[in-house]
């Protein structure tokens, strides 16, 4: 029987202070500044952002009301 094949991506979203606009990169590296590819600011690598928001579980999770 053929595989399905598979790999994990850690996908790091960043977002402008100066243009506010976004951008992705997998399996980012750590480093203490980023150039902003929209608007081509240079940035300090700042606290992160809350994580992204999650369904809340419902209590039926048949009955997601
Ligand atoms: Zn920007």
């Amino acid at each position: 029987m053929p595989a399905a094949r598979f790999s994990v991506e850690r996908l790091v979203h960043f977002q402008c202070e100066v243009c506010d606009r976004w951008w992705s990169i997998g399996d980012a590296p750590e480093r203490d500044h980023w150039f902003c590819p929209w608007c081509g600011a240079r940035l300090e690598t700042g606290p992160p952002l809350p994580p992204l928001a999650a369904p809340e579980p419902s209590a039926d999770p048949a009955d997601p009301a």
